[in-house]
Parts: C-alpha cells; structure tokens; sequence
C-alpha cells in the first residue's frame, strides 16, 4: 500500500484564507487582530519560525510585531515587556518564542501572559481548560492542527487507537486530551522515553503521532498496514549538498512508513504549516472576542 501525503501546506493555505477572510471582517467593524511575537536572543531557528509567524500574520492581514530583547535580558524586563504587551489594546495575542535563555524561568513567563491574549495555549488556566474541555481557552497550536487534518482528510478517530509518541505539554499531552475527549473518542496512549518496548505500542496504532525529536526513530516494521502517521519531528540534519548546510527530518523513516500506511504527513510540509495555520486562527478568535466584548461587555462573557 502506497500511503496517501497528507498536503499540511496546502490545507494550511486553506486555513489561512479562512483566517483572512475573518480578518477582513472584524476590520471593517473596527478591530485589526494583532499578534506580538517576542523573540530573546538569536537563535537560529526560532529567528526562521518567529520570521514565518509574522509573516503569516501580515498577509492575512493583520498587525503584526515583533519584540526582540538580547539573550542576557533580565526576567523583570522581559516581564514588564509581556506587562506591556498585555496591556495594548491593539494586541489580541501574544507569544514568546521557546526556547528561552537558561537564566529565565519560562514557567513564569508563560504565566505571566494574559490568558485571554495567550494564543499559544501555554498559560496554566488555557491548558487547564483545554484539559476539561472548556471552549474559552485556546488549545495549542501543533495539535490543533494535527486535529484539523484528522477532520479534514476524513480520517477516523472515534473508537480508534491512537498512539503519540512523546509527553511535551506543547504537543502530546494537549494532544492527548483532545484525541480522547467526546466527539473524537480515540483511545489514546502517551509513550515516552521510560516506554519499555516502543514498537509493541507503535504497532497498535491505527493513528500514530510521533512528537520526539529523533529523526528515524519509528521505522516501517515499527507501523501495521493501514496506520495514519503523523510526523511532528523537526530536527536540522547536517547536509552538506544543502545551501544551507542543513535539511529538516521528521521522527519518522518516511519511504518506508509511506509504503505500510495509509496516511502519511511529509517533513516539511505536513504539521509544520498548520502550527501557523492554527497560531492565526486562534489569533484571530483573541480579536474577535475582544470586539464581542467591546460591543457587549455583559459581565461573565
Ligand atoms: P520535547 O519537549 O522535545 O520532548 C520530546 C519527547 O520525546 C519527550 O516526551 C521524550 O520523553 C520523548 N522521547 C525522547 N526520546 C524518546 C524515545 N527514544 N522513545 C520514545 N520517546 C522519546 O517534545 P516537543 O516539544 O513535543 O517536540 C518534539 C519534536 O517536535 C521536536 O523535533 C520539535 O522540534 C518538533 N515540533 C514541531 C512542531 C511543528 O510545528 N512541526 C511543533 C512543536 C514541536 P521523556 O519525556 O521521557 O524525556
């Protein structure tokens, strides 16, 4: 069985235009979401993530900042920047790119985001109510839209065995508690690196989630025929026939799975685009209930 690509680029476009769409709306009520990405220090690849995210946000519209403070930043003005930010009526969401520099407690940072303005999902009260299924929080982008392409590719989930591999709070543990909750109803199971036999539970999966960080570690004989795969997995490989010195590598051995699947998600190109995707998304729902608010500022909305 040859496996179907699961296009995350062109579904991502497909939501982005969406994303527009709303943006042009609440702009010609009044409202231009507006997303502030704070940036600490300079690393690499959070400079080429953070540079696609404002990107995005530009072209579908919206306002679009980005903080930069220097690697040796104090926690108390890093802080007082996310103060400030919190306290901008032209910013509906904010994000502080991750990782941060050592002497940083990121916890704290995170926190410290207002929860109505935290479209990553990362503040304690948005993962508790994503937890609980409470629709008020905003869930975290990666597995929103791993969600987004089980529902747009048709893919089943009710009464399936979903298996993730890895137990990030940014990825697989929000994962997790979407899969299982009602509507969905996968049976899931969380396998980290304590997991005594990996591939016993990898073979199980009818929807298997790789979210670990180690380019090929889950292998064709590691898969049953017919599994939906989707490769979280980015990791900069040296190559030297690069221009850039470097290529992206999912977690998954992608010839090999793709001939066991049925379903398959490239690296690059699969769940990358809808981490954007969703971030926009859930930016631009920041936007719209301020504006509800603004209009009708009930107490308790
Ligand atoms: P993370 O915090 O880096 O943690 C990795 C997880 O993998 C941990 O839970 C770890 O287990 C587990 N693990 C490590 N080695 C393992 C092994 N040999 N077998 C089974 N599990 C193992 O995770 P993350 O933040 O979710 O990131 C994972 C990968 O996804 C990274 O490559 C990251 O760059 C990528 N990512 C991509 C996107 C995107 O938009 N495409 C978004 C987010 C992350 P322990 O907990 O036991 O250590």
């Amino acid at each position: 069985m040859a496996a179907r690509i699961i296009d995350g680029a062109a579904i991502g476009r497909e939501i982005r235009a969406e994303v527009a769409a709303d943006t042009a709306r609440l702009r010609a009520e009044g409202t231009v979401p507006g997303l502030a990405v704070v940036l600490v220090g300079s690393d690499p690849a959070s400079e080429v993530y953070v540079a696609a995210k404002t990107r995005a946000c530009h072209e579908a519209g919206m306002h679009d900042r980005l903080v930069r403070l220097p690697g040796e930043v104090s926690a108390e003005e890093l802080l007082g920047t996310i103060d400030g930010l919190n306290a901008d009526p032209r910013i509906h969401g904010v994000l502080v790119q991750l990782p941060l520099p050592a002497h940083i407690n990121a916890k704290a940072v995170l926190g410290r985001i207002h929860p109505a303005k935290d479209v990553d999902g990362f503040h304690p009260l948005n993962v508790g109510r994503a937890f609980i299924g409470d629709p008020r929080g905003f869930c975290p982008a990666t597995p929103a839209g791993i969600m987004e392409l089980l529902r747009r590719e048709r893919i089943e989930t009710h009464g399936r065995h979903a298996v993730i591999v890895g137990r990030s709070l940014i990825v697989s543990k929000p994962l997790a508690s979407l899969l299982m909750a009602p509507g969905p109803n996968a049976t899931v199971t969380l396998a980290h690196r304590h997991t005594t036999d990996l591939a016993a539970h990898t073979r199980m999966a009818d929807i298997l989630v790789v979210a670990v960080g180690k380019p090929g570690l889950i292998t064709a004989d590691m898969v049953k025929p017919g599994v939906a795969v989707f490769d979280v997995g980015t990791t900069r490989v040296a190559d030297a026939s690069h221009a850039k010195g470097f290529v992206i590598r999912g977690d998954v051995d992608f010839a090999g799975v793709a001939e066991k699947a049925s379903h398959i998600t490239p690296v690059p190109g699969g769940v990358g685009p809808m981490t954007i995707a969703m971030l926009l998304r859930n930016t631009v729902e920041a936007a719209r209930r301020t504006h509800a608010k603004a209009k009708d500022p009930a107490p308790g909305t």
